[in-house]
């Protein structure tokens, strides 16, 4: 057996399976990393602190990338590791290895899912419970709050020690993932970790600071509008309540601003008490919009995305929403209340 069940996560034979497949590369091998779509810190940092740790144990020919425009999202373009990327048009088009990082599925890795293919042997490392089983050797534990938690299991089976850079991209993964410790998934494996990461001597007032606490001050005057528009649907998912926003191309235009600035707007609309569950719509296109749901336990939200062509976690889910804004909120609701959780 190569693979764990999603729900118990990796078994020994899984582990064993993904440290020869490292082990066994020829001195020469080319190593390709991958992570999903609209990178965010868990899939850059797992990607890139996996990727430095691999370099120091001699992996020589070694490219990270990611699908779509090969742009850093601002708060990340400072991490170590920045140097191992490449544009996904000049990634090794037949790897001896394919490490996949933070995807729930295929369609999360774009024009690069081909290499699950073109690739000697493909890994993939993953948190998601909603994963499909692509690839080859699955390192899939549910229960892990980020995917770095099992990039840096991985990367000790290999005997490969931590050093500052190597933390710092996994520390980074890891407050991403939890809300900076806030989160359900944030265990005493968790604390245990992060003692690990800062004992490299990482600075997390700085590494916080960086990630999740500076921005432009157009995007705090494009908050103050995209929130100033929120609603608050109370009937929603069964009386136990919808608060939701949106944002345009034209606001970002307006306020001269990047979309990444939009990926923390979440967290400033599910504080709202009186709803268990929040979505923000993205909008990325021409009725195309990036949806972010968060839900405070009632609704499991991964539902409500899954039945609508995305994935993600019971507390914090996404897909794509083709059409305007109302019809794709109009979707949402009728997905809600299919999706309680009993609790
Ligand atoms: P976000 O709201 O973008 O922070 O995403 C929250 C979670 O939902 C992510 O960790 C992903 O697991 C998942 N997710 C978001 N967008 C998508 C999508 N288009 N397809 C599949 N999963 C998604
Ligand atoms: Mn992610
Ligand atoms: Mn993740």
């Amino acid at each position: 057996m190569l693979s764990g069940s999603a729900s118990t996560g990796p078994t020994e034979d899984d582990w064993a399976a993904a440290v020869a497949a490292v082990r066994r590369l020829p001195a020469d091998a080319r190593v390709l990393l991958i992570c999903h779509v609209n990178p965010d810190g868990d899939a850059l940092g797992s990607m890139l602190g996996f990727g430095l740790g691999l370099r120091r144990s001699g992996v020589r020919r070694l490219q990270a990338t990611f699908p779509g425009p090969p742009e850093v999202p601002e708060p990340f373009r400072w991490l170590p590791g920045l140097d191992l990327l490449v544009p996904a048009v000049e990634a090794y088009p037949d790897p001896d290895l394919v490490v996949c990082f933070d995807a729930a599925s295929e369609s999360r890795l774009g024009e690069l899912v081909d290499r699950l293919d073109t690739a000697g042997e493909a890994l993939v490392l993953d948190h998601h419970a909603s994963n499909t089983g692509f690839g080859r050797i699955h390192l899939v534990d549910p229960r892990a709050a980020a995917t770095s938690v099992v990039a840096e299991e991985l990367l000790a089976r290999l005997d490969v020690p931590l050093d500052a850079d190597t933390a710092t991209c996994l520390y980074v993964a890891l407050t991403t993932d939890t809300g900076s410790f806030r989160f359900e998934a944030t265990t005493p494996a968790v604390h245990q970790l992060a003692a690990r990461l800062l004992a490299t001597g990482i600075r997390p007032g700085d590494i916080s600071r960086r990630v999740f606490d500076t921005r432009p001050f157009g995007a705090v005057r494009l908050f103050g509008e995209v929130l100033g528009r929120a609603r608050l649907d109370r009937a929603a998912a069964a009386g136990r309540g919808l608060v939701w926003t949106y944002a345009t191309l034209d606001d970002l235009a307006r306020h001269e601003q990047q979309p990444y600035v939009l990926e923390s707007l979440i967290d400033s609309v599910r504080c709202t008490a009186e709803a268990d569950v929040a979505c923000v719509l993205k909008q990325v296109g021409v009725d195309e919009w990036a949806v972010s749901m968060r839900s405070k336990g009632a609704v499991d939200v991964s539902r409500v995305a899954i039945a609508l062509g995305g994935g993600g976690h019971r507390f914090a889910a996404g897909f794509t929403g083709r059409g305007g804004a109302q019809e794709v909120l109009g979707r949402i609701r009728a997905e809600l209340d299919g999706a309680l959780t009993g609790s």
